[in-house]
């Protein structure tokens, strides 16, 4: 059977895609996930056909997961202001265009804040956006992320994540990627409960729409709201917690992305080699 344990970390594609391809080969990540321009906004890259021909012959070489874009989080998709939720829409369509270069990527993005407006407008939002911008979704999967509810934040709940891919258009088409710390911080047991937190998901969303995890500690305990990443092990979840989500059989040919504070990419290896000896055998 095989069991390849798909796992990576948040990059930086400054340097380009082959770049970052190289840099994930050199820290044993098979799974890459990175912003494709500044998350707080401004121009993508110009195409550069070369560069994206050659991060896509390493990661066919390596056996790369899909490769995983990270929205703009500072764009609310449910902003109350017009204009921010047109920027929101402008942003996903151009990298949804530009993702049809890399075909078969995933696209994850935070469905946002609805800043008072109650959370069914900012379902009704974060649908009308999708409406509009899942036509240049061709070859991509695009992704709601599980958050924290931090704020006003939408997403908090699965129940709220089932709402908007069952409302959207192309919803069937939706996915969504679980983020460790946020629903620990959103209430979900998964120290204590793992199963039963995966059950209430398998019954709420369904795990055929589970494509990633990102694989976070958190610095606060269960329920928190709070939102703020932990290094492996160093926080309330725990080295022992996190072994049990990455070899869970339900969880573990699932792609694996580390979005925890580091100083550098060498800090995401030295974390990347700890799983992989945490990583038992079928
Ligand atoms: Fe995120
Ligand atoms: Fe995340
Ligand atoms: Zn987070």
């Amino acid at each position: 059977m095989n069991d390849t344990f798909l796992m990576g970390c948040h990059l930086s594609v400054a340097h380009g895609f082959a770049a970052m391809a190289r840099t994930a080969v050199r820290i044993d990540a098979n799974v890459i996930q990175c912003f494709i321009r500044n998350p707080r906004g401004g121009q993508m890259r110009a195409i550069d056909a070369e560069d994206i021909a050659e991060y896509r012959r390493i990661a066919a070489e390596h056996g790369f997961a899909p490769l995983i874009v990270h929205a703009p989080y500072t764009v609310n998709p449910c902003s109350d202001k017009p204009e921010t939720r047109e920027l929101a829409r402008r942003f996903f369509t151009e990298e949804l265009d530009r993702l049809e270069l890399i075909p078969g990527s995933l696209y994850n993005f935070h469905p946002g804040s609805h800043v008072g407006q109650g959370v069914e407008e900012g379902i009704r939002l974060i649908v009308e956006l999708l409406n509009a911008v899942m036509p240049h979704a061709k070859s991509t999967t695009v992704l709601l992320e599980t958050m924290a509810g931090k704020g006003s934040e939408v997403g908090r709940t699965f129940e709220e994540l089932r709402e908007i891919m069952d409302r959207a258009e192309q919803g069937d088409r939706l996915g969504v990627t679980l983020d460790t710390c946020h629903i620990s911080d959103g209430g979900y047991d998964v120290v204590g409960k793992l199963d039963a937190v995966l059950e209430t998901f398998d019954r709420v969303v369904g795990l055929s729409r589970l494509h990633a995890i990102h694989l976070n500690d958190s610095k606060n305990p269960l329920g928190a709201h709070k939102d703020r990443h932990a290094r492996i092990g160093e926080g309330m979840l725990g080295t022992d917690a996190i072994a049990r989500i990455i070899n869970h059989p339900k969880l573990r040919a699932l792609p694996f992305c580390l979005e925890t504070p580091q100083d550098d990419d060498d800090g995401y290896g030295r974390e990347i080699a700890l799983l992989r000896s945490l990583r038992t055998p079928v």
